[in-house]
């Protein structure tokens, strides 16, 4: 998919995210990741828990600081941003996180929940928000009967809808969804799912979804990135990245997917060996300590990413040139 330069809503350049370690080791989160988000796409991205995936995202919308790199929303480069810039800029850019019990007050009804984006922004006008707030719980499926509830009144599913509420009170346009379904039933992930994809048609939103789980992600994406040890791996349309699956990492985690039609079914590849530590990544290719086909140069070269076909990336020795 190529990407017209009208039409990006984020581009993030060599995004790198260090934090400091056990004894003095500096855990390399998120190392040097480059990616453009189209308005009104879903990019999923997938990988191991600890691949830097959730790191990555919350570094987008400057939750956590960069260690260096830049994320540029319509060419606004958030790192430079004032205070009063950022906060402004904010409304524009939110989260929904994993576990809707930890991220909402159980000391608070669902309407002062709903009311906090609204007061951290100065905004006062009560029949004002009182309208919006009946509007949010409108789009999420819930009703005016729900306002009085406190977070363990409600089913996991309800408090994701909340989650979800909050994050759209102030008319975001991107939203990154942090694991969003995966603490919900299967049955409420589906109704979730159901409904975050009605919510981008409706509203035009555009979403960073994250999860381990490539289903999930598969079910919902337009484009799809591969995160292992804090670098992104394969980027791709998902079709194309269901047709050709080039990276030997992303092989391995569709292999474990059971396919409908058994005659796509791939023999399953089980990875040996731990994944290294994100305070000391091998040299070369970080993947070669697990990779089945890594060979004398991957263990002393890192690759590097290469359009393999248009819009469609990866970052393996197997597919350069040179
Ligand atoms: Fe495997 Fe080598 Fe490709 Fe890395 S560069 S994924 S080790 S084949």
């Amino acid at each position: 998919m190529e990407i017209e330069k009208d039409d990006v809503l984020l581009e993030a350049q060599n995004v790198k995210i260090h934090f400091d370690g056990k004894k003095k080791q500096k855990v390399k989160a998120v190392d040097g990741v480059n990616l453009t988000i189209k308005k009104g796409e879903t990019f999923g991205v997938v990988g191991e828990s600890g691949c830097g995936k959730s790191t990555f995202g919350r570094g987008l919308i400057q939750l956590l600081p960069l260690t260096e790199g830049t994320v540029k929303v319509y060419g606004k480069d958030l790192t430079k941003l004032k205070k009063a810039e950022m906060k402004e800029m904010r409304k524009k850019l939110q989260i929904i996180f994993q576990d809707p019990s930890a991220c909402l007050n159980p000391r608070r009804n669902v309407e002062q929940i709903l009311n906090e984006p609204f007061h951290v922004h100065g905004i006062r006008d009560k029949k004002r928000i009182r309208e919006r707030i009946m509007e949010l719980l409108q789009l999420v499926g819930l009703d005016e009967y729900h306002l009085s509830r406190y977070p363990h009144e409600l089913s996991g599913g309800q408090k994701q809808r909340i989650g979800i509420a909050r994050a759209l009170a102030l008319e975001p346009e991107l939203i990154i969804c942090d694991e969003a379904v995966s603490a919900l039933d299967v049955s409420v992930q589906a109704q979730v799912l159901n409904l975050l994809s009605e919510l981008k048609n409706k509203l035009g939103l555009t979403y960073f979804f994250i999860s381990h789980n490539l289903n999930v992600v598969y079910q919902v994406s337009d484009r799809v990135g591969v995160m292992y040890l804090g670098k992104m791996v394969e980027i791709a349309p998902y079709d194309s990245l269901y047709e050709n699956r080039l990276h030997p990492y992303t092989q391995a985690l569709l292999s474990a997917i059971p396919q409908v039609d058994k005659a796509k079914q791939s023999e399953r590849i089980i990875l040996q060996g731990e994944v290294p530590s994100p305070s000391n990544p091998p040299q070369g290719c970080r993947f070669h300590t697990r990779c089945p086909r890594a060979c004398e140069r991957c263990r002393t070269k890192e690759p590097q990413m290469v359009e393999w076909k248009k819009g469609h990336f990866v970052y393996c020795h197997l597919y350069s040139q040179s």
